[in-house]
């Protein structure tokens, strides 16, 4: 069962009066997210994510829209509450550290709003305890330049952490870091905020952190969310093509829709349930196959042609030609290493498709390189 929402939005958006754009940076967006959920934010550069985490937090006033923490407004008619009045924590790309202050001083600093004070008997346990959950235990002392990139994300995550936010917002904390170092941050960033039971927003533009993370992921484009959902739903369900390829690989071949089946080339497949539709016969629409859809199988009747190779380490990603012409993707355990044009056997492993109205031109779409 979801918890009631402890971050609720409704028709924001949000405009820069000085913009060049005509369009709003954020366009009547809502969501909501339940209460120590951990929600990641995709999108292309520039579609209005820092926009939309700016806004929550206040320190851009929307044009409309409304925004509850729990059950507080803290914007809506006449309601715009300062942001050190909201309880949100951020984290920004790129540490904000203070360089004069001690790791222990840099996160005691979170925890009296900034106000100089030293640290009475509750606040050093405090820190101690944020010390021990980010894991710098024996860094305590040291100074911001004597420590990794690393190491400076986790402090200015307990410095964030330190004022028990009610919600935490990170703008791509991990992408000065490099992508090594990155998973295994994310990976410990999501036990951490676990631990602490906080809500948290995350940016990102790295779609395989945001699979690790989140609870609930988000895509946006042009201002707009276009979905919004658990990684797999968003992964497996496409709402529209471009969420399809912005998250993932695969292929849109042509098929023709029945009420509970699509025609294809590559055989009958099944629908999946958001897909099927009483009223559709014999429709012509785009069906999204997944690398991992596509099995190669020697055995198999089904040949296609191969047209193209990338080699993964544990897997090769096939582009793979269909006797009609049409591309797929297939992804095959590297063993498995055949010559470019050779033909090989091919069966799907497709329970549920999700198909597309027929407009836009048909491709495979592999993964830019980030
Ligand atoms: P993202 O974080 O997804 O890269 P942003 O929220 O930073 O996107 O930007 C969304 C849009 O708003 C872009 O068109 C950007 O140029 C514009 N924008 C962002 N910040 C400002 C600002 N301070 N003034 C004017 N336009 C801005
Ligand atoms: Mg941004």
């Amino acid at each position: 069962m979801r918890m009631a929402p402890d971050l609720q939005i409704d028709a924001l958006t949000v405009r820069y009066p000085d913009s060049k754009s005509e369009f709003p940076a954020v366009r009547g967006l809502s969501l909501n997210l339940a209460a120590g959920e951990i929600a990641c934010l995709l999108g292309p550069s520039g579609c209005g994510k820092s926009s939309l985490l700016r806004a929550v937090a206040g320190f851009v006033t929307p044009a409309t829209g409304q925004i509850r923490l729990g059950e507080q407004l803290v914007f809506g008619p006449g309601v715009n509450l300062a942001p050190e009045k909201r309880g949100v924590g951020m984290v920004f790309q790129d540490y904000a550290l203070f360089p004069h202050l001690s790791l222990k001083d840099n996160i005691l600093f979170g925890l009296t709003a900034g106000r100089p004070k030293s640290a009475g008997a509750e606040e050093s346990r405090r820190v101690d305890a944020l010390v021990e959950l980010v894991g710098l235990r024996g860094y305590e002392d040291r100074f911001p330049h004597e420590i990794s990139g690393g190491q400076a994300q986790r402090v200015a995550l307990a410095r964030a952490l330190a004022p028990k936010p009610r919600l935490l917002l990170l703008d791509e904390p991990f992408s000065n870091l490099d992508p090594n170092l990155r998973a295994r941050l994310a990976r410990e960033v999501r036990e951490i905020l676990r631990e602490a039971e906080q809500t948290a927003v995350l940016v990102t533009h790295d779609q395989s952190e945001a699979f690790a993370m989140a609870d609930q992921l988000g895509v946006m484009f042009n201002g707009y969310l276009a979905q919004w959902g658990s990684p797999y739903d968003v992964y497996h369900e496409p709402c529209i093509p471009e969420v399809a390829k912005f998250i993932g690989e695969g292929a849109l071949i042509t098929g023709r829709q029945n009420q509970h089946s699509v025609e294809t080339a590559v055989g009958q497949l099944p629908l999946a349930p958001c897909c099927c539709n009483e009223s559709a016969s014999n429709k012509e629409v785009r069906v999204l196959l997944r690398p991992d859809d596509v099995i190669h199988d020697d055995d198999s009747p089904l040949q296609a042609r191969v047209i193209r190779k990338s080699f993964r380490g544990a897997d090769f990603l096939y582009t793979l030609e269909l006797p009609g012409g049409e591309q797929v993707l297939s992804l095959v355990p590297s063993h498995h290493d055949h010559p470019l044009d050779a033909p090989i056997g091919i069966r799907l492993e497709a329970d549920h498709v999700i198909t597309f109205p027929a407009s836009q031109p048909i491709q495979a779409f592999e993964k830019s390189k980030a």
